[in-house]
């Protein structure tokens, strides 16, 4: 890990002063031992949140913090969703990212969001719906631009001249999803968070319905609850507690670009199909919106129905298309060098909705799986820790419980 240990806490104290501890928080919980399968950035949130709380929480991550779906991650914060109550959950998170950013250094660019078409239409169809959803236009403005206000917000963007709108979201923002994991995990660990890995949960014992304990490929750890947070994963050892997840199979490929001087802060979508931003030290991450055009191999075609490593020189052929429309979009990154190409794998419930809470066939089990995991780790951390501590559920969480499928 590259975080220097003694520069994550700003601010908040290495503990939490007992007047601290919110009235929802029933009693004391240093006795309390709680697991997290996935250092993932959902397991890394959940992990740091419960252990301010002074919980003894151990975090079992089978590979390395962010090597799942969130390394994988573009990692835009954003409420962008057309159901009313999801937009208005992420909502939150974006400014649960906000606080969470004024806490610890995790370097979000708050950038602000523009999406613009390069069709032939004078209104591409979606900004008005997008602008059309209820969900506090006060506390989350999506305002709709002209060309003029386009480049003034993004002046090294090219556009074409027959544009007339196109849509600002001010309060988006995107991060390095590794590097927050990371941050996140760290500051768990000041507060107490035993993180373990490579250690790999290949089992749960119980006792009657009670969970005793968590059975690694490392020992037997001794728990009063678990929160599974393994990303794609996680359907495994839902499966084995009686929980069939049902996530589809959602790849996603992304290009990362050696850096270069930075040319924009935003987050640019092109709703023709490119999405865009680059990190605080230059990297370029931009991905086709539409999956990538078929390749003579065929390799898609596989992709799209499983897990294949892709032949290296069809990714870079991939990777350099991708930049060449960068390019085209922003002609200040001519000559951005590819560095790699990354496939991930979104842990993607079929409904699209997270899945969030207790599982009814084991209690002192929890699931916490979802896509924009990166937009919604911070707030999912509050809840989940919530409910873990209270006993009372938290009302916002309702519509994405894990029984809804059944
Ligand atoms: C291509 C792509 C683009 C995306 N873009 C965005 C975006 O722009 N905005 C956004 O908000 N979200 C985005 N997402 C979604 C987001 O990245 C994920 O929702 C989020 O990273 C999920 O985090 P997680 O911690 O749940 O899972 P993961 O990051 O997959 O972490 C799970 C971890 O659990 C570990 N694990 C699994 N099983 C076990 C076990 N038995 N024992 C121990 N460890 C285990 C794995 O090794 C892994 O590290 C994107 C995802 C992809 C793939």
């Amino acid at each position: 890990m590259n975080i220097k240990r003694r520069s994550i806490l700003r601010g908040i104290g290495t503990g939490i002063a007992a007047s601290t501890i919110p009235s929802w928080a029933s009693g004391s919980h240093d006795s309390t031992r709680i697991g997290i399968v996935g250092g993932g950035i959902i397991g890394a949130s959940i992990a740091l949140h419960l252990a301010r709380m002074g919980v003894q929480v151990t975090l079992f991550e089978k590979s390395r913090p962010a090597s799942g779906a969130t390394m994988n991650s573009f990692a835009w914060i954003n409420t962008t969703s057309p159901d009313e109550h999801y937009a208005s959950l992420r909502m939150q998170s974006v400014f649960a990212w906000r606080t969470l950013d004024q806490q610890l250094p995790l370097n979000v660019t708050w950038g602000g969001a523009v999406m613009w078409s390069d069709v032939d239409k004078p209104v591409f169809a979606g900004i008005q719906e997008l602008v059309g959803l209820s969900h506090n236009q006060a506390a989350y403005p999506k305002n709709v631009i002209d060309a003029q206000q386009l480049s003034a917000l993004a002046p090294n963007l090219v556009f074409p001249n027959s544009l007339e709108t196109a849509l600002h979201i001010p309060l988006d923002g995107h991060v390095d999803p590794v590097y927050s994991t990371e941050v996140l995990i760290e500051a768990a660990r000041q507060y107490g968070a035993n993180v373990l890995y490579p250690t790999e949960v290949e089992d749960l014992e119980f006792e009657e319905d009670r969970l005793t304990a968590a059975i690694t490929n490392q020992g037997r750890f001794e728990l009063d609850k678990i929160v599974l947070a393994g990303g794609t994963d996680t359907p495994i050892l839902a499966e084995k507690v009686g929980y069939e997840m049902p996530l589809l199979h959602n790849p996603g490929l992304f290009a990362h670009s050696k850096p270069i001087e930075p040319f924009t802060n935003l987050v640019a979508l092109k709703t023709s199909g490119l999405t865009v931003k680059q990190l605080q030290n230059g990297i370029i991450v931009a991905a086709e919106s539409d999956a990538p055009p078929e390749h003579e191999q065929g390799v898609h075609t596989v992709i799209r129905q499983q897990r294949l490593e892709m032949p290296e020189a069809i990714a870079q052929e991939h990777g350099n298309r991708i930049l060449s429309q960068v390019a085209e979009a922003f002609p200040v990154s001519q000559g951005a060098e590819l560095d790699k190409v990354l496939i991930g794998y979104r842990p993607y419930p079929r409904d699209g909705m997270p899945i969030v809470g207790s599982l009814d066939s084991a209690p002192d089990v929890y699931v916490a799986t979802m896509h924009s995991g990166v937009t919604l780790a911070p707030i999912i951390g509050q809840y989940v820790t919530r409910e873990l501590l209270s006993d009372r559920p938290v009302a916002m969480l309702e519509p994405y419980r894990p029984n809804r499928f059944q």
